[in-house]
């Protein structure tokens, strides 16, 4: 197979790269350099929400370019507000803060959290984070990620952290019994990195009352399960609930960096002029790409599309794989699926790009799928019957 030789000398070593440069891209597939196609169920990493080259928003960001793409924000940025208020009338809460990256939202959550407790006397605020979770790269957010690979090398971490397992509201009790400088809870509502974990209904909706109880803020990281992916706007909707404070970043502007901290009457006005800021954050070529991938999920439908296919695909992958032995659990909800198997399986990334598909594998052991929210059924079908005999032999070695 005609791969590319070598990577390049010149880029930092950050990367365990497949041997692949991908060059252009038309909805659910990618054509690499070779001219070789693929099934990309992996959307850049729950970030090209609508495909590639989208019919709707490539003319539309073509046009943003002609007109401007980084004014900064010392002057208003007219889709700032366009934005804004849209992610508001989703969510259900009252402001919004824009950034570039999902670290970038997730510090300024970390931020708020930390001012919420100084407001209120509270000189060496906590936060709780849970186990398994990832909330970025930076100092900050990889203290408050749950993954020794994440930290090793980088410490002293941030204090300010205490440590909770998923689903145990016993143990988020204990953890915080006595406590009077925790401040806020924080996690994904289905964590990404750590392996497709989801938290359960139940225990969100006691979470949301404790919060409420202990005057805590509830911060919940839809960086990756944002946007639509599940089926619903944000993934904690399924539980009926409003979080405090909401990073968002990957799919919400269909491939071009951006990242939103939205906040509720809680935090909404804890920042003041001067206390936090950015340069790319809000910028106009960003807010288009914001405006359009939300305007063009609502015309196309895309939160039932995500649903339905999510769900078809894994109807399918559970007919596929279900029963096999070495097959731990099929989980997720709508277009954000993981095959957990009983052991490492990282070389199936390659093997499935060998065989024309784009997947990742994450936390060692799970199959991760998340493709753009257009996929069709079919073409869902056609991920499974790459997939499936992919895993069968895997398992069969
Ligand atoms: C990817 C991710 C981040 C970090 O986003 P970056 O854009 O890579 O900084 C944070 N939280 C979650 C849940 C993520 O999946």
């Amino acid at each position: 197979m005609a791969y590319l030789e070598a990577a390049s000398p010149h880029t930092m070593n950050t990367y365990g790269r497949l041997p692949i440069a991908l060059d252009r891209g038309e909805g659910v597939y990618v054509w690499d350099v070779n001219g070789k196609r693929y099934l990309d169920a992996l959307a850049g990493i729950a970030v090209n929400t609508l495909g590639h080259n989208h019919p709707k928003l490539v003319p539309a960001l073509q046009e943003q370019i002609g007109r401007i793409i980084h004014s900064c924000n010392y002057y208003h940025v007219p889709n700032q507000e366009k934005l804004a208020a849209k992610l508001v009338e989703l969510s259900g809460m009252t402001n919004v803060f824009f950034g570039s990256t999902g670290l970038e939202a997730n510090e300024a959550a970390i931020k708020l959290a930390r001012k919420y407790g100084h407001d209120r006397g509270i000189s060496r605020p906590q936060i709780v984070v849970y186990e398994k979770a990832f909330h970025g790269r930076s100092i900050a957010t990889l203290s408050a990620t749950g993954n020794d690979k994440v930290q090793k090398g980088f410490e002293p971490l941030v204090e300010g952290f205490i440590r909770v397992p998923m689903n145990d509201i016993a143990a988020l009790r204990q953890a915080t019994d006595g406590n009077d400088s925790v401040v806020a809870v924080m996690f994904e509502t289905i964590q990404g990195e750590g392996g497709i974990n989801q938290m359960r209904i139940d225990y969100l909706q006691k979470v949301r009352e404790l919060c409420d109880l202990k005057g805590w803020l509830l911060i919940i990281d839809e960086v990756q399960c944002g946007m639509g992916r599940t089926g619903k706007w944000f993934a904690h909707q399924w539980a009926g609930i409003v979080p405090d404070v909401m990073p968002l970043a990957k799919g919400l502007g269909s491939g071009v960096p951006i990242a939103a901290v939205v906040a509720g009457p809680k935090a909404a006005g804890i920042f003041q002029p001067g206390n936090h800021g950015t340069t790319f954050g809000g910028n106009p070529l960003a807010m288009r790409a914001g405006v359009e991938t939300l305007r063009i999920m609502e015309e196309d439908d895309l939160l039932e599309n995500a649903a339905r296919v999510g769900q078809h695909l894994k109807g399918a992958l559970a007919r596929e794989l279900g029963a096999l032995k070495g097959v731990v659990e099929i989980r997720g909800q709508g277009l954000m699926l993981g095959v957990e198997l009983d052991r490492n399986c990282g070389v199936l990334t390659q093997r499935a790009a060998e065989a024309g598909l784009l997947i990742s594998v994450t936390a060692d052991t799970v199959v991760r799928l998340l493709p753009p929210l257009i996929m069709t059924e079919a073409q869902a079908d056609d991920v499974v019957s790459i997939l499936a005999p992919l895993v069968k032999n895997f398992l069969a070695e």
